[in-house]
């Protein structure tokens, strides 16, 4: 008896668990919902902490966080989490991005969104790093004109929304994200664009990235990170 006890009990723990780890993904309401996210991270935040030590303590779990080996692309998620926190520090939105290699797994460029900090509307994290390495004309033997060659990817934290997506089906290249967006992003609204653009997107490959679910966690809660200060327009 004592051990069927024991073992509904065991079910019941893992069960709660995983409704906590669902649950950090679901779009916070708030400023107070998105700190109950954050404390949850193993980042040691606290309901009293501001901005600045919320990121402070999230830049001091991702610098010494060991990629999962279980989770090929863990490497890209933390990179892009780094990037989108760096955005979120200098009071812009959390978005991070880069490109590489396929081959190599290298890094070519990596970037974050931009919009406050240079007060341009489409410089969100996708769009920066694109123009930082279209911008180079070292990077012409990566590119046929303006349409990628094979080989490369592009990654971002956060899902690619409308604009995003569009810039990315037009260079052609295969895209991986780190979490969701439920709101904003495009993958799951495909069917709703026209067809000219339609046809263009079903080319190339937009998809989750096999990033741990701590990477998809800090992923998420720095995409909502606007709702800390109200930065949001
Ligand atoms: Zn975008």
């Amino acid at each position: 008896m004592k051990k069927i006890l024991l073992f509904f009990l065991l079910i019941l723990h893992f069960s709660v668990k995983a409704q906590d780890a669902d649950s950090i993904f679901i779009t916070p309401a708030n400023r107070a919902v998105l700190m109950q996210q954050l404390i949850r991270l193993p980042c040691k935040i606290e309901l009293k902490d501001k901005v600045k030590t919320i990121c402070d303590k999230i830049e001091k779990y991702l610098i010494s966080y060991k990629n999962d080996p279980n989770f090929a692309d863990d490497k890209f998620a933390k990179v892009a989490n780094l990037q989108a926190l760096k955005s979120v520090k200098m009071g812009g939105y959390g978005i991070g991005a880069l490109i590489y290699e396929n081959k190599s797994r290298k890094i070519l460029y990596a970037a974050h969104n931009a919009q406050m900090t240079k007060l341009r509307s489409d410089l969100h994290g996708e769009m920066a790093v694109l123009n930082d390495f279209e911008d180079n004309p070292k990077n012409k033997k990566y590119r046929n004109k303006y349409v990628f060659k094979e080989g490369l990817t592009i990654f971002s934290s956060a899902e690619p929304c409308p604009m995003c997506f569009i810039r990315i089906a037009t260079v052609g290249a295969n895209t991986k994200f780190c979490t969701a967006g439920p709101d904003d992003g495009m993958t799951q609204r495909v069917q709703c664009l026209p067809p000219y653009w339609r046809d263009l997107a079903s080319k190339i490959s937009i998809k989750k990235a096999q990033s741990s679910p701590i990477m998809q966690m800090i992923a998420h809660v720095l995409f909502y990170s606007y709702l800390l200060d109200n930065r949001h327009i």
